[in-house]
């Protein structure tokens, strides 16, 4: 079956494969970069793919609305919103949360492309049970306006969404034919999964010697192991292929450093190391958090020395200017700023 006939293609695929030389030399390995933080909409990111498919499945349905979920300051949401304007649709985010007391980064964008937001204080009650309500009662009132709501989950990460992963893996295995890739290891972080569970499914099928490893950017316990295994079943599915038993998945869940959207100064440390000697900024939810355990799994020996690794950056840019980050990046950064009176010297 022909997979690009089940999405709207609005990317500009491939995206880059870079050699990065200095860290490559600095860290003893081979080290590459997949570029999916710079797809062209929205400032990027790895949702756009997933959202490619989303936005299709919604259109076959005749969807008028796309609602979804996430933290407040979530990239899917804003990628969610990007999409649903440039197809004429309408778009919600709900989130149970607190406000964060300032429209800035990803809520602020979100507002500018037009999306409602809906922030429920949370009440104590099983964070799940109150996502349900809140989502059934936030679909019925748009739907008694007339909308036609398509509702897709957190992340984008159903087995629709996940497709957008399916075809980067082959994408991938493109760009890594050469002998250099021989036996090269994918790393990429960890959320909602559908990401990981794509480029999973996708490198099943094609004849290349990568090694996927997924790295956790929050806490990962027996809940999230089966979520990860009943969402294997559902593309599997999708794709029309056996299911069989469950594969080992390789998801490293110790370079969570304090759990979800926490600021860390090994993330903030990571995020200065890839600006200052390659020119690209990380994020500090995902992207920031990965490559901080890529650097340790350097240097504790899980990658060996003239290894050669693929890091996918899933992009999440503007996360580096919500407020709880702003201030610690401010702690640290201000040392920096010079401040001079009118008559001041330098
Ligand atoms: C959502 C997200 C991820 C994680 O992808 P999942 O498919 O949710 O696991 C990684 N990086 C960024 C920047 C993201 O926004």
């Amino acid at each position: 079956m022909d997979w690009t006939n089940r999405k709207e293609s609005f990317l500009n695929l491939p995206t880059p494969l870079e050699y990065l030389e200095t860290i490559s030399k600095e860290q003893g390995v081979h080290f590459y970069i997949k570029r999916d933080d710079v797809t062209n909409l929205g400032f990027g990111g790895n949702k756009l793919r997933k959202l490619e498919y989303i936005l299709k499945d919604a259109r076959n349905q005749n969807a008028t609305m796309i609602i979804t979920r996430g933290a407040v300051q979530t990239n899917h949401g804003r990628l969610t919103a990007v999409a649903a304007a440039k197809y004429g649709m309408k778009c919600a985010i709900v989130c149970i949360g607190e406000y964060p007391g300032e429209l800035s980064a990803n809520l602020l964008l979100d507002r500018i492309l037009g999306a409602e937001v809906i922030i429920k204080k949370p009440n104590g009650r099983p964070i799940e049970e109150q996502y349900k309500e809140l989502i059934k009662q936030v679909c019925s009132r748009y739907e008694e306006q007339g909308e036609r709501v398509y509702y897709t989950p957190m992340g984008g990460s159903d087995e629709v969404g996940s497709l957008g992963y399916y075809e980067c893996a082959k994408e991938i295995a493109a760009q890594t034919k050469g002998k250099e890739f021989e036996n090269a290891r994918l790393f990429c972080s960890v959320g909602s999964v559908g990401t990981y569970m794509g480029l999973y499914c996708g490198l099943q099928e094609v004849e290349n010697s990568l090694h996927l490893t997924g790295v956790a950017i929050m806490p990962f316990d027996e809940e999230k192991d089966k979520e990860v295994g009943a969402l294997y079943k559902r593309v599997k599915t999708l794709l029309g292929k056996e299911t069989g038993d469950l594969p080992e998945f390789h998801i490293e869940k110790g370079y969570v450093r304090g759990g979800y959207n926490q600021p860390s100064r090994e993330v903030r440390e990571a995020v200065y190391y890839m600006a200052r000697k390659e020119g690209i900024f990380l994020d500090p939810c995902y992207t920031g958090k990965c490559f901080a355990g890529i650097l340790e799994m350097i240097r504790e020996g899980k990658i060996k020395n003239g290894e050669t690794i693929i890091f996918l950056h899933t992009g999440g840019g503007p996360g580096l200017f919500t407020r709880h980050h702003r201030e610690a990046f401010e702690e640290e950064l201000m040392a920096g700023v010079h401040l001079l009176e009118e008559d001041g010297e330098f």
